[in-house]
């Protein structure tokens, strides 16, 4: 059964304005929000864990845990192939693992996000506890809490953040980055991490020496653009969710579906239109409004009502 609360909650009111009905499989490894699903593969640290995209965090698992973890560089989902338990679906077809995944790299400096931990305290992050403010490094996208930076850090003060961990791997094309201006855009603390201020990659340097740098660290040069699923012009959140929702029941009952007459299927999917529209005029009431019991309750009340309506066509 559909949970539709859990779904309502989750995507008629979303945070991020993207179709979820596209997995981002086909693009590769690519910059892009990744998320962890805790039900499907529960990996433990030096495991092998599993992503998915963001369409595939609603779309195929929203009645599961899943844990953000931002974005993540050079990366592909994992749902819709052969490493992920649970069927994907948004992908009719299931892919063979990816075998280039950042995280099977063990030594790599982001490693523990997969497994919820970051900074340099090695700590879990609890949205509803956490009172520092985290910050991610440009370089390894960790996440490190600014009293771990360091003491009294200012926040205002710059506009990227590298971390101690990072700053190594390009210490010369930093150092020319101070030396050729006058009011260089590049700080350091006492344990090592860079401040960057606004602005900061109008001013780097071009010599030779730092420009084999941008081979592996593109990122010093231009800003990256994460990929973001298509935004969803075509259908309101209210019509996406619904054809979520309605894809779903036809995978989990696809056998049922394919024994039935035609008259009888045809007959379904113009019902599901009519609920599809009323849902969405019934939705738009709500619009910009942040989803509460109250609302919650509205919608259930709306499903009631539109079946009762239903019932007293047919008899
Ligand atoms: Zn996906
Ligand atoms: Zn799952
Ligand atoms: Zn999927
Ligand atoms: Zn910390
Ligand atoms: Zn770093
Ligand atoms: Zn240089």
């Amino acid at each position: 059964m559909v949970d539709f609360d859990a779904l309502i909650t989750q995507e008629a009111f979303q945070t991020y304005p993207f179709r979820i009905d596209k997995c981002s499989y086909s693009q590769g490894y690519v910059l892009q929000r990744v998320y962890r699903c805790l039900t499907c593969n529960p990996a433990a640290e030096g495991e092998i864990p599993r992503v998915t995209c963001y369409a595939c965090s609603i779309s195929c698992h929203a009645e599961h845990e899943i844990e953000e973890l931002w974005l993540k560089r050079s990366i592909r989902c994992d749902c819709c192939t052969v490493g992920n338990t649970s069927q994907c679906f948004l992908e009719n077809e299931k892919y063979p693992v990816n075998e280039k995944q950042p995280y099977l790299d063990k030594n790599s400096k982001d490693y523990h996000n997969y497994f919820g931990k970051f900074c340099f305290c090695d700590s879990s992050y609890d949205p509803e506890k956490e009172t520092r403010e985290m910050l991610q490094c440009i370089s390894c996208f960790d996440w490190f809490h600014d009293s771990c930076i360091e003491q009294n850090i200012d926040l205002e003060s710059f506009d990227s953040f590298i971390c101690r961990n990072c700053v190594p791997n390009f210490q010369p094309f930093l150092e020319h980055l101070i030396g050729l201006e006058a009011n260089h855009p590049c700080t350091f603390n006492s344990n090592g991490d860079c401040y960057l201020q606004e602005e900061w990659r109008s001013k780097v340097c071009r010599c030779p020496n730092c420009l084999t740098f941008e081979r592996e660290f593109p990122f010093l040069f231009s800003e990256e653009t994460p990929y973001d699923p298509p935004e969803d012009v075509i259908l309101t959140p209210a019509e996406n969710l619904m054809d979520g929702v309605f894809n779903k029941i036809l995978t989990d009952h696809q056998n049922d579906i394919s024994s039935l007459p035609q008259p009888a299927i045809i007959d379904a999917i113009h019902e599901y239109n009519d609920l599809k529209t009323e849902f969405n005029a019934f939705c738009n009431n709500f619009k910009d409004k942040i989803i509460s019991e109250q609302v919650s309750k509205h919608i259930q009340k709306f499903f009631e009502e539109f079946k009762a309506k239903k019932a007293n066509k047919v008899n």
